[in-house]
């Protein structure tokens, strides 16, 4: 199993997925990677050019995708370094970003036929970059948020994603008391963080319906074909997620 598909999400021309350790290393502007970019663009009749990702620095970024813009990331890389989100219209323009723990976050507004891919890790969360990634949509389709459907991908679960105290602080500027009484467990001086549901605050703050927020429900630490930091501690090691609407 080198790719899942996340079934029955959303739309039939929309492909949202994610791949396994047996599908190889996606890593940035890396020649000996290019094999692997192009087996998985391969798979849905594109060619790597038609990939486009994005840096990933733990930013609350998001890079607008055009027809233009296919193969950023992967054999070149001229717009793409600040970012750790995209959005797009354009179809068979294939969307994708790496996770190893954080939580790759999809979304999709069929009204506009516009999609969207955020890595939301803890610093990442703390900047509610999923309300960014829905605001952005917003700006550049004209998306109303009551139109969009979100999945999250594998990611590390609440009771594997202990931290430690000054980790708090990332979550003080967007988030309430009240909130982050929801979705922090804080036991002596460990934390447990529930990402998904600290995303779905901040999906919720920007207008998603709480019905239309998925979670594919996969930890990355229990899943052993899946890349988890946490448990691999290897830095090239990466699931990459991908999102992709398909020319009907
Ligand atoms: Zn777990």
């Amino acid at each position: 199993m080198e790719r899942t598909i996340i079934k029955n999400w959303s739309s039939e021309n929309v492909i949202a997925g994610y791949t396994t350790e047996s599908g190889g290393l996606f890593r940035y502007m890396n020649p000996q990677d290019e094999k692997n970019y192009e087996a998985l663009a391969r798979d849905f009749g594109l060619r790597a050019d038609r990939l486009v990702r994005v840096h990933e620095d733990h930013t609350d970024n998001i890079f607008v995708a055009e027809e233009g813009s296919g193969g950023e990331g992967i054999m070149k890389n001229e717009q793409t370094g600040d970012y750790d989100g995209i959005t797009t219209d354009a179809e068979d323009i294939m969307l994708c970003i790496v996770t190893a723990d954080c939580v790759p976050v999809f979304l999709h507004d069929p009204v506009k036929n516009a999609i969207a891919l955020a890595h939301s890790g803890r610093v990442g969360t703390g900047k509610e970059i999923a309300l960014k990634a829905v605001l952005k949509m917003t700006e550049e389709f004209g998306s109303d948020p009551k139109n969009i459907r979100c999945m999250l991908g594998p990611y590390l679960c609440k009771t594997h994603h202990v931290v430690h105290h000054p980790d708090i602080i990332l979550f003080s500027e967007h988030f309430s008391p009240d909130e982050r009484d929801s979705f922090l467990t804080v036991t002596g001086d460990q934390i447990r963080v529930d990402m998904g549901r600290a995303i779905a605050i901040s999906l919720t703050r920007s207008g998603v319906p709480a019905e239309n927020i998925s979670d594919c429900g996969i930890c990355t630490y229990e899943h052993k074909e899946l890349y988890s930091w946490r448990r691999d501690h290897d830095p090239d090691a990466h699931i990459l997620s991908f999102i992709l609407m398909k020319h009907t």
